[in-house]
């Protein structure tokens, strides 16, 4: 599961990929559902089966308190073995590192860019010292930009290196065009080049390369599935790509006859239309009176992908 704790950040690195939906306002979301206390949180996550929450913002820790509470919960409901990620651009000292242990299993510090020339002597490495130190998997997490090789000096200290791609995104548009980089196609969000600047430094064990289209499609399609196989109605179809397919029909007063013939469990009646499965729908569609279609969506009510009317 993904746990965005804040939109709040202290940070204004240029290429900052929130959306202006989520950046800069102080919302909690799990996955993609909006809440507000860890036991919403618990609820999204047993509805995918997650083995493992990752935290992120934001600056998850600007809110310290939210973090450690719904850390705690979560461990607490699904056991020391759910295996939580904290995303950070701060520079964890001993006391904050205290309070997360436990309850965090792996920390992803996010270096601001300024600091990689002499990343030997910031305080980013000091805090992955101490982190390590304290039981912590650490490493950092950053975009590649150009010069993202020099994270190389600071491999002997880390667990790991993640490296994501350079996306291009609403926010951050006028400081990729203020620097040239343009598109890789017209397809994905990644910058044209972002692979080559990584490609050095990625063939080092510890350094993880992430792609966009990784992220977009592998990661997410996890996702859904999981979501899916825990959500779906006995008669949604569930797609190879996680999304849940049904026929919706808005019932005239002829058509409550036909639905009666049904059997119980094989429809759900949403008050101002049923929902159904879309073959037995797209079978009897000629024979009924009120307007069908068949609807593919991300599972669990989620954003609806394509309407095709019968
Ligand atoms: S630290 Fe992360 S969330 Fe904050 S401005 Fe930078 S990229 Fe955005």
């Amino acid at each position: 599961m993904v746990l965005f704790v804040t939109g709040v950040c202290h940070r204004t690195c240029w290429y900052c990929p929130l959306s202006s939906e989520r950046k800069g306002k102080d919302l909690t979301f799990a996955n993609e559902w909006l809440i507000e206390s860890p036991e919403e949180a618990i609820e999204v996550a047993h509805r995918m089966s997650a083995l493992g929450t990752g935290v992120t913002g934001g600056e998850p820790l600007a809110r310290p308190e939210r973090v450690i509470s719904y850390c705690s919960r979560l461990k607490e409901e699904f056991g020391p073995e759910h295996q939580i990620h904290l995303y950070t651009g701060i520079a964890l000292d001993r006391e904050m590192l205290n309070r997360l242990a436990g309850i965090v299993d792996e920390i992803r510090l996010h270096p601001p860019e300024e600091v990689w020339d002499t990343i030997l002597t910031s305080d980013y490495v000091a805090s992955a010292v101490n982190a390590k130190e304290m039981g912590f998997d650490i490493g950092f997490e950053v975009p590649a930009l150009p010069d993202v090789g020099v994270l190389g000096q600071a491999l002997p200290v880390l667990d790991f290196l993640n490296i994501n791609e350079l996306e291009w995104g609403g926010h951050n548009a006028d400081g990729m065009r203020e620097r040239s980089y343009a598109l890789e196609d017209g397809l994905h969000n990644a910058i044209e080049g972002a692979r080559e600047w990584a490609s050095l430094i990625s063939k080092e064990e510890k350094v993880h390369f992430c792609s966009s289209s990784f992220k977009d499609s592998v990661q997410l399609r996890k996702r859904l599935i999981r979501i899916a196989r825990n959500t779906a109605r006995s008669f949604d179809h569930v797609t190879r790509d996680g999304t849940i397919i049904y026929g919706n029909l808005v019932p005239h007063e002829k058509d409550r006859e036909w639905l009666k013939r049904l059997k119980t469990g094989s429809f759900e009646d949403q008050g101002d239309h049923v929902e159904l499965s879309w073959r037995v729908l797209r079978s009897s569609a000629e024979t009924l009176s009120g307007e069908s279609c068949i609807i593919e969506r991300y599972p669990d009510r989620g954003i609806i992908v394509e309407v095709t009317p019968i």
